[in-house]
């Protein structure tokens, strides 16, 4: 089979790893490129395993956004899964990836196997973090079952569903962006938009609606007064409906061709998306590192937060 080719896009979570660190940034999409090979030099397999670290927020949103996916669709094709059913599968799940991460199954498939920062890292992590994480994911799932999307979905046409957490793409000023509708549903005359959230509230969330608007706009062609943007906080069980203007749409069409356009002013070759490691310095923040899946390779040898730091906060996505 003929090589995959890293051809260049972007993603809202691209820009904040550009942001936070260019190293990270470099190994993250060029380094580790083509480390599932397994006749990859020995480093660019390290990279592509540290690449695919995830933490255990991670996969606490990762499971549930896996359960509430499945549980939408089985009601798509007409299944009203029971809330304990979804909820049993959900803690098997998590279960699972716990076991494969401690049996380090990763060292066979790093794209298949969960890769725990905790366990890498060797991070505290006891049976009671392990039951409050299980925990939690009952609770965003209870949340989910009781909110007001919920009963919008139960009560949805399948011809209704536009999308189901699809990975799909879409181009904006000859870029490719990815984009993952949590999900989307024609409902009484708007196209809804649900992003389920298992974290806490950030300004970022609400750039990322306005790239999915971008995208229902562009490619759905739903005018925006049809747009019904909502971000479900979960855990705190709370909804919050995003608002956008036209100028909002503009700026963000303008904040995603200047992003890109930064991204591609560091590589060797935009055409060919090729880039050298020296292009891209480490942070000065080493606050940054702490929680960084290449700690290992950029300070193999000591704690990065004992080196000295001009920063202490990541920068975040700013927009309108
Ligand atoms: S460990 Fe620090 S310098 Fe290295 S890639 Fe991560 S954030 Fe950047």
């Amino acid at each position: 089979m003929p090589k995959l080719q890293n051809t260049f896009s972007w993603s809202p979570s691209r820009h904040r790893m550009f942001d936070s660190c260019k190293r990270q940034y470099y190994y993250n999409y060029y380094g580790s490129w083509g480390g599932w090979y397994r006749d990859a030099d020995p480093e660019i397999q390290l990279l592509y395993r540290l690449k695919k670290i995830t933490t255990i927020p991670q996969l606490v949103g990762t499971v549930v956004h896996e359960a509430i996916s499945n549980a939408l669709k089985a009601l798509q094709s007409g299944r009203d899964v029971p809330p304990q059913t979804v909820e049993t599968y959900a803690r098997k799940l998590f279960d699972q990836n716990l076991q494969d991460s401690e049996q380090q199954r990763y060292l066979h498939s790093a794209s298949k196997y969960t890769n725990l920062f905790e366990h890498y890292y060797k991070e505290s992590f006891t049976e009671a973090d392990q039951a409050n994480a299980a925990d939690r994911i009952a609770e965003n799932l209870d949340a989910f079952f009781t909110s007001k999307p919920h009963s919008i979905l139960q009560t949805t046409l399948p011809e209704h569903y536009l999308s189901i957490e699809k990975l799909t793409s879409f181009s904006l000023a000859n870029t490719k962006l990815w984009v993952t509708l949590d999900v989307a549903v024609r409902h009484k005359g708007s196209i809804y938009v649900f992003d389920w959230k298992t974290g806490k509230e950030r300004e970022a969330d609400r750039h990322q609606l306005a790239v999915y608007a971008l995208y229902a706009t562009t490619e759905w062609g739903i005018p925006l007064s049809d747009l019904q943007l909502q971000d479900v906080y979960l855990q705190v069980d709370t909804i919050s409906t995003v608002d956008l203007t036209p100028d909002d749409l503009d700026q963000t069409r303008t904040f995603v061709t200047e992003s890109a356009a930064s991204m591609r002013g560091l590589l060797d070759d935009p055409e060919q998306n090729t880039a050298s490691q020296d292009t891209f310095p480490m942070t000065d923040n080493t606050h940054t590192c702490t929680t960084c899946p290449f700690k290992a390779v950029c300070h193999p040898n000591q704690n990065p937060t004992d080196q000295p730091t001009t920063q202490q906060e990541p920068v975040q996505l700013s927009l309108f």
